[in-house]
């Protein structure tokens, strides 16, 4: 009888243990919930409001997973290592870290200020860079290796003027994934990152609640719409498993074609 290859046998998380930093909101949350319906121990990282993590938690045990909070700023280090310990403590090692967290100013090259400039970069690159060390130590010193995700974003690579400080940070953990990527490729450890383009969640509230600057931006979008969270979940979900064994130092995107979008001219 013919076997399924291993690729197409391996959707289910059931028993990996997956950190999602900036857990309980918008994409976060959503990968929360899609990888804990596959069966995933989750852990979610959240800076502000535990009732809503309280809530999450919940509806993760309603879905079939299990999942605790921790509270962790990634802008600490002490915050970061603490996660890690903690995921260690409560599940016994880490398969899946996803470095979802991040901010932005929506700042140009001119009106950015020093604070705004580190506040971006301790958060989306200095923040996903420890974690990205702290999280491969770790798989690395419990034999069994792990996967790195960051969410990065269509701005890795393709600029968004006005936001220069987000791209700036993002294009550095396009980097970041590539180089740590080779550098961890024979200890067992994967990188990839995940690019998504215009998401509805609160970190677009300033888009979404205007109505002509949201009529523009469907219309750049080869699809027509914004994502919804879930569509970048489920990319994320498939990384997760063992299908994606043979991705690394690489990124993926989910932008509904926006950044091959042409006028035709
Ligand atoms: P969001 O604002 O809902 O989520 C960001 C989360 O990060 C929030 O839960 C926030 O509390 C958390 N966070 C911020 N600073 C933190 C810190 N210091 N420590 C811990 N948590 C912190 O927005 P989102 O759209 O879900 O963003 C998630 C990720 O996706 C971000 O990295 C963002 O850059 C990326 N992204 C979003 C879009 C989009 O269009 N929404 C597009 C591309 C990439």
């Amino acid at each position: 009888m013919t076997q399924i290859p291993h690729s197409l046998a391996s959707f289910s998380l059931k028993d990996k243990v997956i950190v999602v930093t900036g857990g309980n909101s918008g994409i976060g949350k959503a990968i929360v919930e899609g990888v804990g319906s596959l069966g995933a121990k989750v852990v979610i990282d959240y800076r502000s409001h535990p009732e809503r993590t309280e809530e999450l938690i919940e509806e993760v045990g309603e879905l079939g997973g299990q999942s605790i909070g921790v509270q962790a700023d990634v802008s600490k280090l002490e915050d970061l290592q603490r996660l890690i310990d903690t995921a260690v403590q409560k599940f016994g090692k880490i398969d899946v870290m996803v470095n979802n967290a991040g901010i932005e100013t929506r700042t140009s090259i001119l009106d950015t200020s020093p604070e705004d400039f580190d506040k971006v970069m301790n958060v989306n690159l200095r923040g996903v860079f420890f974690a990205t060390q702290y999280a491969a130590k770790q798989m690395i010193s419990q034999g069994s290796g792990g996967r790195i995700i960051n969410i990065s974003s269509v701005h890795e690579d393709w600029p968004m003027p006005n936001n220069t400080p987000y791209c700036v940070a993002k294009g550095g953990v396009r980097m970041l994934t590539r180089t740590a990527g080779v550098e961890l490729a024979g200890k067992g450890v994967t990188i990839v990152n995940v690019g998504p383009g215009a998401v509805a969640t609160p970190i677009n509230d300033s888009t979404m609640n205007d109505p002509e600057l949201l009529a523009k931006l469907n219309a750049a979008i080869p699809i027509g719409r914004m994502a919804q969270p879930e569509e970048i979940a489920s990319v994320v979900a498939f990384l997760s498993g063992n299908g994606a064994s043979y991705m690394t130092a690489t990124s993926v995107f989910a932008d509904g074609g926006i950044m091959m979008s042409s006028p035709g001219l």
